[in-house]
């Protein structure tokens, strides 16, 4: 059984306005960015790729 951790508020990770709404690059504030990944390296975040400045960065699953 895998313990499971309470769904605390991160810190030091991007907040988006939710995973529907219009996401804002935290490099570059550009709103061109890609999902690239449904899972990302944690189950609780989507990765992300800016198209703008190519930089990749992660939004938490609300
Ligand atoms: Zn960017």
């Amino acid at each position: 059984m895998e313990r499971m951790e309470p769904a605390a508020a991160p810190s030091g990770e991007v907040e988006g306005n939710g995973v529907d709404g219009p996401l804002i690059c935290p490099w570059c504030d550009g709103e061109d960015v890609e999902k690239i990944s449904e899972y990302g390296p944690h189950l609780m975040v989507y990765s992300f790729m800016c198209r703008e400045c190519n930089s990749p960065f992660e939004v938490i699953k609300r």
